[in-house]
């Protein structure tokens, strides 16, 4: 058997494979196309191209693909296979420069919110040489940006590029102010992936969960996740054996995967994978994705991404650990020098301001329908953005807010630039499980985003939001006299204008909800109410200002979270008007018939006293039978209406604020009826199959 170190990234094209197959100046100008971004010679890139195809033809691939990320939120693929044929009856294996660096899917089946008409529906994919190629099923993956003819982004990656660029170059004025002219900075993540397994079989009888992804009916059951057994628990054999083959699987692709754990919820699990260049995190996570839901399968279980499987059991997220180094080194590490710590400092408020002004933005970048079921219950963050420092770190920003004495043996005032920071301990900024954005030591965790998400979006905002800080403390403190000065000066205003943003307590607690809106802090709660702020003036300029959006990107944008929205709440309203129609009232009807039927033999037998369960049961379930019906009926009503909407606005409203409640109070009365309906007769697996069965 071959160690693991053996097989890591064997199915990559890596700096190694790359080193080892390409002339020392073709892989010198690759290496320099990664570092700098400068454009390829397309001389050279048909040297890789060859490079490339003869490493995959001899791990076993037939065919490439300019594998993408288009706004579905999912990751695209269109194969060629490498055949040309040579004339005389037989084929050759062959693949250009021209195509490794573009290629042209047909892109009028992806979302592109109007930037194409279906007319023009040519968009093009374009080479990312940061993000190295791979072979999945038995193809060449080549990660690829999506654009339309115009230019205009039309995936994830492109934005988040542009996003890493701008804030390398305001981050590299800063280094610059500190000394460290030249040196870049590149930003980090480790995304922790939260996923339910359950099996198969019981998946393939739920309508719901194989057309949206999570459950439109089902009872809780009498055993949740309130002993707290799960967490951390002894791994079943079953998931074990997935847990074993996805993570071989991902090593083979050169994904960092580290820790697979069980999660709070039965049947809940969390993967954890080494952080690494945003990008590439980026990459990974989607791959993981896929990866995951294709080794289930093999196992017989069913992964499901979606953000709240099952009412009334904790829902699944994903955590977006964020930070930015230079050279290989940790600027949110606080250091053991004077500068090392204002450098810290200074970072540590780019984020606190960059958080505090683009609140909006962040969560909007985590926002959709499936994600509006967790944020703002008791299990997830609020819908509120607010960070959690810690009381160490809180206290000493307040310490230099204030000019007063921080620590008890200290009687120096703490000066940024001056004076080295206490020390505080990890641990203490370790656990706050309730806020959205957690400073954990080192590294921020941004924990609203859902486990469907892409983490770009959330890592598009963050970068350029950080880099607009960035650019203001660059042009505020390039040229001044007294750098120290200056620099204190900006951090404690930093402070001072943004600290409502830092909340250390509880954020499932209520109170904090009135504490919040007193701080002035926004509570967009769902999709609907937060997706209008993308256009706000701020925020295009935001965007435009660092090269990251045009505005007609954002209005595009805009529109395709909207019809995403509508689309999913739809396909879910549908779904349920299916099963009530097709199977939950027939099967309530005919046990209500049964229970009668009986009710009458006994009777006839017996005398009516002894009938009382089929009566009673039979008139609770012939009454919720009439209340489903007339839901099922004003939903369908309802669902007319909204498709006659005149704005796209008001479709998502009426969703939003009549049928999703509506489905809900229809439901309700669903699963009253399941919990007096035998198994045997209700159509469908329940929650306690679904949760408990995989061992
Ligand atoms: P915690 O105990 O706070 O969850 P871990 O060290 O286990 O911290 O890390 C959790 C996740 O954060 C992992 O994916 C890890 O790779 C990632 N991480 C650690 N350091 C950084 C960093 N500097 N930048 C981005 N992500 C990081
Ligand atoms: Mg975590």
């Amino acid at each position: 058997m071959m160690s693991v170190p053996d097989y890591f990234g064997c199915m990559v094209f890596d700096d190694r494979a790359m080193r080892e197959r390409l002339p020392e100046e073709t892989y010198s100008a690759m290496k320099k196309t990664i570092r700098d971004g400068k454009r390829l010679d397309i001389a050279v890139a048909n040297v890789v191209a060859a490079a490339m195809k003869d490493w995959a033809v001899e791990n076993g691939a037939t065919h490439f693909t300019h594998w993408f990320q288009p706004m579905t939120g999912i990751t695209a693929e269109k194969h060629d296979s490498f055949i040309t044929p040579t004339g005389d009856g037989g084929v050759l294996m062959e693949f250009s420069g021209k195509e490794l660096v573009r290629g042209e899917p047909d892109a009028s089946s992806f979302p592109s919110g109007g930037l194409r008409a279906t007319f023009e529906a040519r968009g093009y994919t374009a080479w990312d040489p940061t993000s190295p190629a791979f072979i999945k099923e038995q193809t060449l993956c080549i990660p690829t940006a999506f654009c339309s003819y115009g230019g205009e982004a039309l995936d994830t990656k492109t934005p988040l590029l542009r996003s890493m660029e701008a804030i390398n170059r305001q981050a590299k004025r800063i280094m610059k102010l500190f000394g460290a002219e030249g040196s870049g900075v590149a930003t980090t993540v480790g995304a922790e992936q939260e996923y339910f397994l359950i099996d198969k079989a019981l998946y393939l009888k739920r309508p719901d969960l194989m057309f949206t992804g999570r459950t439109l009916f089902g009872v809780k059951p009498p055993k949740g996740q309130e002993m707290d057994d799960h967490y951390f628990g002894s791994i079943k054999l079953r998931v074990a054996a997935f847990m074993k083959e996805l993570d071989a699987e991902l090593w083979k692709l050169g994904v960092l995967a580290k820790t697979e754990h069980n999660e709070v919820a039965p049947g809940q699990h969390e993967l954890a994978p080494i952080f690494t260049t945003t990008n590439i995190a980026t990459d990974h996570n989607q791959l993981m994705m896929d990866v995951m839901q294709k080794v289930a399968k093999k196992h017989d279980l069913i992964c499901l991404l979606h953000e709240k499987p099952f009412a009334g059991v904790n829902g699944s997220g994903k955590h977006n650990n964020w930070s930015i180094s230079s050279d290989g080194v940790n600027l949110l590490e606080p250091g053991d020098t004077p500068a090392e710590n204002a450098q810290f400092l200074l970072f540590l408020c780019a984020v606190i301001k960059a958080v505090d002004d683009y609140q909006d933005l962040l969560r909007i970048s985590v926002a959709s329908a499936g994600n509006d079921h967790r944020l703002g219950a008791n299990e997830a963050p609020p819908a509120i953005m607010s960070m959690f420092l810690g009381d160490e770190l809180t206290d000493i920003l307040t310490a230099i807010e204030n000019d007063a004495v921080y620590g008890a043996k200290e009687k120096t005032l703490l000066k940024v630039g001056v004076h080295i920071l206490p020390r505080f301990s990890k641990d203490a900024t370790d656990r706050n499980r309730t806020s959205p954005f957690a400073f954990t030591g080192n590294k921020f965790e941004f924990r609203m985003l859902g486990s469907a998400n892409s983490i770009a979006s959330a890592n598009i905002v963050l970068n350029t939001a950080i880099a607009e800080s960035l650019k203001s403390y660059a042009d505020r403190l390039e040229n001044v006299d007294d750098f120290e000065e200056a620099l204190h000066a900006l951090i404690k205003k930093t402070i001072k204008d943004h600290k409502r943003i830092i909340f250390n307590g509880n954020g499932y607690d209520d109170a904090w909800i009135n504490e919040a809106q007193a701080r002035g802090l926004l509570n967009l709660r769902t999709t609907p109410d937060c997706l209008p702020c993308l256009l706000s003036e701020k925020n295009v300029r935001l965007f435009e200002d660092h090269k990251v959006f045009s505005r007609s990107e954002l209005e595009a944008r805009y529109e395709i979270y909207l019809e995403n929205y509508c689309k999913t709440v739809n396909i879910e309203a549908v779904t349920a008007l299916m099963m009530l129609n097709k199977e939950i009232l027939p099967a309530i009807s005919a046990f209500v018939r049964q229970l009668t039927e009986t009710a009458a033999a006994k009777t006839a037998v017996l005398g009516p006293a002894c009938c009382e369960y089929e009566l009673s049961t039979a008139a609770t379930l012939a009454n919720l039978c009439n209340e489903i019906y007339a839901g099922q009926n004003e939903l369908e009503a309802l669902l007319e209406t909204a498709h006659a909407s005149e704005s796209k606005e008001a479709e998502a409203a009426l969703f939003k604020d009549r049928i999703l409640p509506l489905m809900e109070s229809v439901r309700a009365k669903a699963d009253t009826a399941e919990t007096l309906t035998p198994a045997d007769r209700w159509p469908y697996p329940s929650y306690a199959d679904l949760l408990f069965s995989v061992q």
